[in-house]
């Protein structure tokens, strides 16, 4: 017989004591699974801007200690008494959204994203710098059989997340970007896809991105400094730059939109009501639904959705963060346990 996990067993983290601090190595016991949820050994797990600022206190009612991450997938060990819909041995991927209330006005109108007894992986959940997680099954993904456990990872948030803002655009044509990272590279392979052009805004000075940007098909690549060749319907704001508001909001049109993607963004500027007057629309994107999950996770193989990543070992996680923070990255950083 095969030797079984010992429920016992220790595992490696990357914990969180206190928001300001790097992150710390320990041997923690290897959590067990509640009736609800499953034991999932990690393979891989992305690292996503919001670790950032979890990590910087930037986000309230934080759990601390916390293990961050939450871009997580792994292979399940074990099963609490209520699973049904996964086996030990399939790959699961777990993301951000990790439990909602499922009665409150918002679980019951489609909206699961703004329950406000919502709990997130990585912030509220302890989630993916380890070697193992728990989670619960109704809240975790199948992932397509074409990608890798690296490949998969960022596309359990970036992809996700930049799936629904791009669907907070309708059907905008002509959608800029602003801020070049892992969710932009992911929108900007949808909207080629779907015959829309994509305006991408990279950091002032920023070469690398510019020619990122123009490899992944930009209709038009500039510094998020200067005024669009047309026009925009519509405007995706990940940086977390609060300035970048009044300037997206200038670059659209009459009756288009201007999206926040991220969590946390600096202060917005005080601006006149004449860049938003004519029916220009200033909207958040929060969190995501399982119907996110679903729809992009069916989508993102039939484009194919590609990612470029960097992998580190789960013990460089500071490392990582580091680069993500200086913008010093080429692609998703992902960590790996067993690298
Ligand atoms: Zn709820
Ligand atoms: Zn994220």
């Amino acid at each position: 017989m095969m030797p079984r996990e010992k429920p016992s067993d220790s595992m490696q983290a990357m914990v969180l004591d206190e928001p300001g601090q790097i992150v710390h190595m320990r041997c923690l016991p290897r959590p067990q699974p509640g009736a609800d949820q499953l034991l999932v050994r990690i393979a891989a797990c992305a690292v996503c801007r919001t670790d950032l600022h979890v990590i910087d206190g930037e986000l309230p009612d934080l759990k601390l200690p916390v293990i961050p991450g939450h871009e997580i997938v792994g292979r399940v060990v074990a099963c609490g008494a209520n699973v049904r819909d996964f086996s030990i041995g399939e790959r699961v991927g777990i993301p951000w959204l990790g439990w909602t209330c499922g009665s409150c006005r918002y679980c019951r109108s489609g909206y699961e994203n703004l329950c406000p007894r919502a709990r997130f992986t990585g912030y509220q959940i302890d989630g993916g710098y380890a070697e193992y997680t728990v989670a619960d099954a109704r809240y975790c993904f199948r992932i397509p059989d074409m990608y890798s456990d690296i490949e998969a990872a960022p596309l359990l948030c970036a992809g996700l997340i930049g799936y629904r803002a791009l669907k907070m655009t309708e059907n905008a044509n002509r959608v800029g970007i602003y801020g070049f990272g892992a969710a932009a590279h992911i929108v900007a392979q949808i909207l080629r896809y779907q015959g829309r052009q994509l305006f991408a805004f990279t950091r002032p000075g920023d070469a690398a991105a510019r020619d990122f940007a123009g490899r992944m098909g930009a209709a038009w690549v500039g510094g998020s400094d200067e005024v669009p060749s047309e026009e925009l319907d519509a405007a995706i704001i990940f940086a977390p730059v609060g300035a970048l508001v009044p300037t997206a909001l200038r670059a659209i049109r009459p009756g288009g939109a201007v999206v926040c993607g991220g969590i946390y963004m600096s202060d917005i500027p005080a601006f006149p009501y004449d860049i938003l007057w004519r029916e220009k629309r200033l909207i958040s994107v929060a969190n995501l639904t399982r119907r996110d999950a679903e729809e992009f996770l069916a989508l993102a193989p039939k484009i194919p959705v590609k990612v470029t990543t960097e992998s580190f070992p789960l013990n460089q996680a500071n490392t990582a963060l580091t680069r993500l923070r200086e913008g010093n990255l080429t692609g998703a950083a992902i960590l790996i346990p067993d690298l």
